[in-house]
């Protein structure tokens, strides 16, 4: 996709998002009785809502692959149309929608719902934590999902990893952060715990979807933003419209994205649809961290080549007191949730259980290895 056409998208979807409207109805689970009318005859249709752009790369084109793979392993008992934020609900909506029933499915970032459900985001990303190997080990084999399972069951919605970008870039800014001080004021995007690091730094944390950063940073909206890494933040543009492009992504790690399913409408389907849904996403899960690891270089290249860009490592003193200041964030919502509490407190045991052979494996290696 050329920028131009995915900036077009982009613009689209602005509009559309403004004008979509919730119509407060719920949508029937909608399944057409064939031959035999037992469970497993059954057709259901099935709406799949998200956070991205329609066809937004990766994120987008990974849930149209979705609903393609359900489709023929279910040998077309399983259909999900796909619908891009604002095409049935806006981005920010995707929660509820499910939770309502508004639509079956739905796919985007945990901490986007930070505001509803603060013990969200610890499926999501936590600052300075879990990388995205360890966020699939901690979720599929340390205990994880089935904690994500229970906070979300009240809302009704049964969660399933599904994507991750792997270590993220600190984000794009128009002005050079040399010191701590220059977050003074400074208007960014970031959603979730990171949002509240940099407002401790005197920052206005701004949560917005992908669909509108462009277009925010471009007017000055906001001065800054994190989005991913190379090869998507290449796509979105903003190699032309901001000249500092930072790294680490200190405030995502490992991200795990999410697809929520409505708990009726996940009880409806006979065990085998579950068992496909349930396989598909770990696919789209280990497809998406695939298809960014393997391009991310290559869109490194080609922003190392835009003559006005300056790609620089944040400060260490800024780095330790990023750190520091996510500790006491941690610490202050963990004081206020008792849900985030326990949330955290497993996800900290995890990663202190496994961060020895970390130590000595991955993070040996890579200290050790240097490749090309
Ligand atoms: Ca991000």
């Amino acid at each position: 996709m050329s920028r131009r056409d995915f900036l077009r998208k982009a613009a689209w979807i602005s509009t559309a998002g403004a004008a979509a409207v919730l119509t407060g109805c719920k949508v029937r689970f909608q399944s057409t009785e064939q031959t035999s009318g037992s469970a497993s005859s059954q057709t259901f249709h099935w709406r799949l809502v998200s956070t991205w752009a329609p066809h937004f790369p990766v994120m987008g084109d990974g849930l149209d692959q979705f609903s393609k793979w359900v489709d023929a392993m279910s040998g077309g008992r399983l259909k999900i149309q796909v619908y891009g934020s604002g095409e049935l609900v806006p981005a920010l909506e995707v929660f509820d929608a499910v939770s309502q029933g508004t639509a079956e499915m739905g796919h985007g970032a945990s901490y986007y719902w930070s505001g509803k459900v603060p013990a969200a985001q610890f499926f999501c990303a936590v600052p300075f934590g879990l990388n995205a190997q360890q966020m699939n080990a901690w979720l599929y084999s340390g205990g994880g999902l089935q904690l994500w399972e229970e906070v979300y069951k009240p809302h009704n919605l049964v969660p399933f990893p599904a994507g991750n970008t792997g270590v993220q870039m600190g984000g794009w800014f128009n002005r050079e952060i040399k010191s701590v001080a220059d977050f003074q004021g400074l208007k960014m995007r970031m959603p979730g715990l990171g949002g509240r690091v940099i407002s401790k730094l005197g920052a206005t944390a701004v949560l917005s979807p992908g669909s509108e950063l462009y277009t925010n940073l471009e007017r000055g909206v906001i001065d800054a933003t994190e989005w991913i890494g190379p090869y998507h933040d290449y796509l979105m543009g903003f190699h032309k419209i901001a000249k500092f492009y930072y790294y680490p992504g200190w405030q995502e790690p490992g991200p795990n994205l999410e697809l929520i399913i409505n708990g009726d409408a996940f009880n409806q389907l006979p065990s085998d649809l579950q068992e496909i849904v349930r396989t598909a996403a770990f696919r789209l899960n280990l497809w998406m961290l695939s298809e960014f690891e393997a391009r991310n270089d290559e869109y490194l290249k080609k922003i190392q080549n835009e003559p006005d860009v300056k790609i620089l490592p944040f400060p260490d003193d800024v780095m330790a007191e990023l750190r520091k200041q996510s500790e006491i964030v941690l610490t202050e919502l963990t004081e206020k949730d008792p849900q985030s509490k326990k949330i955290y407190s497993a996800y900290s045991a995890f990663r202190k259980a496994i961060s020895e052979y970390s130590t000595l494996s991955e993070s040996a290696f890579y200290n050790k290895i240097s490749i090309g």
